[in-house]
């Protein structure tokens, strides 16, 4: 089966970014995901199996809990808890790979250091829109996550003969997550092909499966529970929901980070649901509202998220954030989905 992304010249210039490099920085971006943890956590374990010994894994901040046994976790830096360290990694890096994100504001408040860095940058994504000032962009939104673009660059290496089960849980894990457990973007052969490739490398799946989505403590799930029954909000002839949750719901539920994800997938199990928001206080910003948007039935919500939460992402998965109250934030959700009402309905 055809994997090969990169033409004869994208793949010897990463071949030579590859040797020339020593010091190699990889990010990722805020809020890490099991795609953006998944890629950066594969990309290292390759890059180690071809020899290169100092890899930093730098992300803006903490992974969620359901993330945290991925081969390697334990040698991510954070840059919200060790900044110097960060500042350090970026300054000697003579290479920065950038995993699963498309615009540096992405990687929020490390994207000064992002930035200063001045080492050939090698970009690994699936988003939307690209900044493009790279050695390399491997741009591919067609692609189910960033971590199958990872298998199939390692593949383009010559690297999956040696790949490590540790590697492949991480590539599996990224494609798992990203798809919803292979339940949306995900109907291209090829990414049976590749989940076959990750097995004979003898990942546990069925175990990545129940460490990820099985991991709620019963608050989480309470919490859940009632923001689906309590604070969920149906527009049925526009085919559209939303629901806010308040810093003092999540406090009540004592919240922890990953509490939430995924939540905003529940309301399209409603028959004919063509969009669903989520809109959540932040924890640790005054002010600030952070937007989750999902679709499917036809009506794609990116350029929602962009036109009315100052976001993007993907067609069918976006995000954003307001810098406003959450009364003022259910307001501009109820504008943004009038506006769509043809496209709604
Ligand atoms: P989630 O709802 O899971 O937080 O995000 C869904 C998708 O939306 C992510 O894959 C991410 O690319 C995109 N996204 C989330 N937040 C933002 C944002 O603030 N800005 C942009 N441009 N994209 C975002
Ligand atoms: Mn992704």
């Amino acid at each position: 089966m055809e994997l090969n992304l990169l033409n004869q010249e994208e793949i010897a210039t990463l071949r030579n970014l590859l040797s020339n490099a020593t010091n190699i920085v990889i990010c990722a971006h805020k809020s890490p995901d099991g795609d953006a943890t998944g890629s950066s956590l594969a990309w290292m374990h390759y890059l180690n199996q071809i020899g290169k010994t100092n890899i930093k894994v730098c992300m803006p901040d903490a992974t969620p809990d359901f993330l945290h046994w991925l081969p390697g976790h334990n040698s991510v830096i954070r840059y919200d808890r060790r900044p110097k360290e960060v500042e350090k990694a970026f300054k000697e890096a003579d290479l920065v790979c950038c995993l699963d994100f498309n615009q540096n504001s992405r990687v929020d408040a490390m994207q000064e250091v992002l930035e200063s860095s001045t080492a050939p940058r090698l970009l690994i994504d699936h988003h939307l829109e690209p900044e493009t000032n790279n050695a390399l962009t491997v741009s591919h939104p067609e692609m189910s996550s960033t971590c199958e673009i990872v298998f199939r660059l390692i593949s383009q290496l010559d690297g999956y003969e040696k790949m490590t089960t540790q590697c492949a849980s991480c590539i599996y894990c990224g494609m798992m997550t990203d798809t919803g457990g292979f339940t949306y973007n995900s109907s291209r052969p090829e990414i049976f092909y590749i989940i076959g490739q990750l097995l004979a490398k003898n990942i546990d799946k069925d175990e990545i499966y129940n460490r990820v989505f099985h991991n709620y403590s019963t608050n989480a799930l309470r919490l859940r529970a009632h923001i689906i029954l309590n604070k969920m909000k149906v527009i049925e002839e526009l085919h559209a929901s939303y629901y806010t949750v308040t810093k003092e719901e999540m406090a009540q539920f004592h919240f922890i980070k990953g509490d939430m994800e995924g939540l905003v997938n529940i309301p399209q199990q409603i028959k004919g649901l063509k969009l669903s928001i989520s809109l959540r206080e932040d924890t640790e910003r005054p002010k600030t509202v952070l937007v989750s948007l999902r679709s499917c039935n036809g009506f794609h919500c990116q350029p929602m998220a962009a036109k009315f939460f100052n976001g993007g992402g993907h067609a069918d998965a976006s995000g954003g954030r307001l810098n406003c109250t959450i009364e003022e934030a259910e307001q501009i959700a109820i504008k943004a989905i009038l506006y769509y009402k043809e496209e709604l309905q």
